[in-house]
C-alpha cells in the first residue's frame, strides 16, 4: 500500500485565495485593511527569513504589514514598550514578535504585555486558557493548519484515536486541545513515555512533533492510519549540501500509512496562511465586525 500525499500547499494556497477575497470584501465593505506587525529582536538569519515571508504574505493578501527591529542586546524594558505601542496601534490588529527572543528578554515577561486580542500566534495565557475552555478566537497558527488538513483529508474524525508525540507550548498542547475538541479519543506522548511504537500502532491520526529527523518508522504506523508531520529539520544532503525532513521516516510510513503529510510541503505550509486568517479574523473583531467566512 502507499500513502495518498497530503498536499499543504495546494490547501495552503486554497485558503490564501479567500482570505485575499474576504479582505477585500472587508475593505470594500467596512473600510477596514487588516494589518499585521511584526516583531524582531537581533539578527538570527532564519528568524528574518521567517519574519520576511510573514510581511511579504500580509501585503500580498491586501494587508498593512509593519515590521519593527530591535539590536539583539535591547533591555526586556525596550522590546515591552514596543509591544505596548503597537498594541495601542489601531492600525495594528495582529502582532507577531519572532521567537525565540535573546536571553535577556523573557518570553513570559513579553507574552504577558501582548494584548491577548492581538496575540495572533495565539501563545498568551488568555487564548492558551480560552482554547483549553473551547472558546478560541485565536488558535495556534500550525495546530489550526494541522486541524484543517485533517478535516480536508478525513472529514469527521470523531471517535478517532489520535496519538500528538510533543507536548510544546506551540504545537503539541493546542493540536491535543483541537483533536479533543473534535471528539478525537487523544493520547500526548514526550520524551519519558513508555513504548511509544506501540502506542503509536494504536493512533488512527499519528501526529509527529517532535523535533528529531526520521524518528518515527514505518512499524510504528497503524495501516491505513494519517500520519501529520510537523516535525522541519536541516539535515546533511552530502557535498556540503542541507535538506530538510520531517520527524516521520516518510519513505517507510508511506508504504503503511492511508495519508500522510510530505516535509517540505505538508504542514509547514499552512502556518504562515493560518497567521494571515487569524490577522483577518483578529482585525474583525477588533472592529466588531462578523468574522471572516474563511
Ligand atoms: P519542542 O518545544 O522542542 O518540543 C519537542 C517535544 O518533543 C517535547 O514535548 C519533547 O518531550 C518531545 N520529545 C523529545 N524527544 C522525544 C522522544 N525521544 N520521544 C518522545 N517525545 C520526545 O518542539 P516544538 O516547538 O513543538 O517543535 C517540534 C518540531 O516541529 C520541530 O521540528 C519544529 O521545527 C517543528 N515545528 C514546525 C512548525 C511548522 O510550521 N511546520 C511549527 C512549529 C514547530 P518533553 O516535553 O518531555 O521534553
Amino acid at each position: 500500500m502507499n500513502a495518498a500525499v497530503i498536499d499543504g500547499k495546494f490547501h495552503a494556497a486554497a485558503l490564501r485565495t479567500r482570505l485575499a477575497e474576504e479582505t477585500a470584501r472587508y475593505k470594500s465593505e467596512h473600510g477596514l485593511v487588516p494589518g499585521l506587525a511584526t516583531v524582531l529582536v537581533g539578527d538570527d538569519p532564519a528568524s528574518e527569513v521567517y519574519v520576511r515571508n510573514k510581511n511579504k504574505t500580509a501585503e500580498a493578501i491586501g494587508f498593512k504589514s509593519v515590521h519593527r527591529r530591535l539590536p539583539g542586546t535591547a533591555a526586556e524594558a525596550e522590546v515591552l514598550a514596543e509591544v505596548r505601542a503597537l498594541n495601542a496601534d489601531n492600525s495594528v490588529h495582529g502582532i507577531l514578535v519572532q521567537l525565540p527572543l535573546p536571553k535577556q528578554i523573557r518570553e513570559e515577561a513579553m507574552l504577558d504585555t501582548l494584548d491577548p486580542a492581538k496575540d495572533v500566534d495565539a501563545l498568551t495565557p488568555t487564548n492558551a486558557g480560552l482554547l483549553l475552555g473551547g472558546r478560541a478566537k485565536l488558535v495556534s497558527c500550525t495546530p489550526a493548519g494541522v486541524m484543517i488538513l485533517l478535516k480536508a483529508t478525513l472529514g469527521e474524525i470523531a471517535g478517532m484515536d489520535a496519538l500528538v508525540i510533543g507536548r510544546s507550548l506551540l504545537f503539541g498542547k493546542p493540536a491535543a486541545q483541537l483533536l479533543l475538541a473534535a471528539n478525537a479519543t487523544v493520547t500526548m506522548a514526550h520524551s519519558k513515555t513508555r513504548d511509544l511504537p506501540a502506542l503509536a500502532r494504536r493512533a488512527d491520526i499519528l501526529v509527529a512533533a517532535i523535533g528529531r529527523p526520521l524518528f518515527v518508522k514505518g512499524d510504528w504506523v497503524k495501516p491505513g492510519a494519517t500520519v501529520i508531520d510537523v516535525g522541519i529539520n536541516r539535515v546533511d544532503a552530502g557535498e556540503g549540501k542541507a535538506k530538510l525532513v520531517g520527524d516521520v521516516d516518510y519513505d517507510e510510513a508511506a508504504k503503511v500509512a492511508g495519508y500522510i503529510t510530505p516535509v517540505p510541503g505538508g504542514v509547514g505550509a499552512m502556518t504562515i496562511i493560518c497567521l494571515m486568517r487569524n490577522t483577518l479574523i483578529a482585525a474583525a473583531s477588533q472592529r466588531g465586525l462578523p468574522s471572516p467566512n474563511v
